[in-house]
């Protein structure tokens, strides 16, 4: 996804660069004041090598953004990165993450800083991405959400008042780890813990459910694709939906009740103003049918286990950045952490 870009004059300072790091690339923006994109990148981030490497790309790439953009570096008042997990942020530190297997254990945020010469707000990049929904995006209108991102795994992000909820131990928001099943066939989770939403509502995990299901010998449209290609996209899920396919619905439309178990979880703690779905696995988003079926069916479960008041009231909806939305929401926590703090 490519950003929509201003230009200079319609720019309003001061700016912040937000660095969106994840396995296969590193995406920079150069954001203004009301978070909308001035110049932006995206290059790959050769994650065998080591972190120091990646500084010195990051560093070049941002002065030749500045540089495109038409700002000096006096005007950026700060930077914000956002690295998949495990990680320190206290201490700003990414740890162990399983994407970038060059990455271990070092001080990202201070080494970013001091080779920029600009302070680093360091955080998750799903709180990152929830950041830039929350401050520009589908939740631009409400005081706080939470972002539940559905991709290869499930990720979140809870932003309440211009706060990004990280957690003492930087484990906060980790929506994915909800436990919607505790019954005795629930289903594993990569963590290695029965029963989470990840187990469910994950791309891997509805292209398993459907795949044990054409296993098993239920008629459908992807028997064919299955037998043809020896494994299944959730794009081929959503397609054979699309088309009227039963089983793919259905693997869709059970995706989405337990999904909605998680929410009213959430609702029932947090009761945030929005609920925003981001990540690849949209099905196609609110204009599309099958997206559409989804989200409704989503609305259903919480109307059905919410209390009233709050499942009236919630807006649930899918994110509106894209790709984007994960250097955007970095720069917006730089920007926050400039202001002072509320009493
Ligand atoms: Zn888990």
């Amino acid at each position: 996804m490519s950003a929509q870009t201003i230009t200079r004059e319609e720019a309003v300072g001061p700016y912040f660069v937000g660095v969106d790091v994840g396995g296969t690339s590193i995406k920079i923006g150069i954001v203004d004041d009301l978070g909308r994109t001035l110049a932006y990148t995206s290059f790959p981030t050769e994650g065998e090598k080591d972190t120091a490497d990646a500084i010195r790309r990051t560093t070049q790439v941002i002065h030749g953004l500045l540089a495109t953009a038409g700002l000096e570096r006096s005007e950026i008042l700060g930077v914000g990165l956002g690295t998949p997990g495990p990680m320190d942020i206290k201490r700003g530190f990414i740890l162990d993450p399983t994407n970038i297997p060059g990455w271990r254990h070092y001080p990202i945020r201070d080494r970013l800083a001091e080779a920029v010469g600009k302070p680093v707000t360091y955080a998750n990049d799903a709180n990152a991405a929830a950041y830039g929904e929350y401050w520009v995006g589908t939740g631009r209108n409400y005081p706080s959400l939470v972002m539940i991102t559905l991709g290869t795994g499930v990720g979140g992000g809870i932003i309440i008042g211009d706060l990004s909820v990280e957690g003492e131990n930087s484990h906060g928001s980790e929506i994915g780890h909800i436990a919607v099943d505790y019954g005795p066939d629930a289903r594993m989770c990569p963590c290695g813990q029965p029963g989470h939403l990840e187990a469910y509502a994950s791309a891997t995990a509805v292209i398993a459910r459907t795949t044990e299901q054409l296993q098993a010998g239920r008629a459908s449209s992807l028997q064919a694709v299955l037998a043809q290609e020896q494994k299944l996209t959730g794009l081929q899920i959503s397609q054979a939906a699309e088309a009227g396919d039963d089983l793919a619905l259905e693997v869709i439309l059970t995706t989405a009740d337990y999904l909605a178990r998680g929410i009213v979880i959430l609702m029932h703690t947090i009761d945030p103003g929005a609920i925003v779905l981001g990540g690849a696995m949209n099905f196609g988003g609110s204009d599309h049918p099958v997206g559409k079926q989804f989200l409704d069916r989503v609305k259903q479960g919480v109307d059905r286990h919410a209390f009233p008041l709050l499942a009236q009231r919630i807006a649930i909806d899918f994110a509106s950045l894209g790709g984007d939305a994960g250097y955007i929401g970095a720069a917006g926590l730089a920007r926050a952490a400039q202001k002072p703090p509320t009493p």
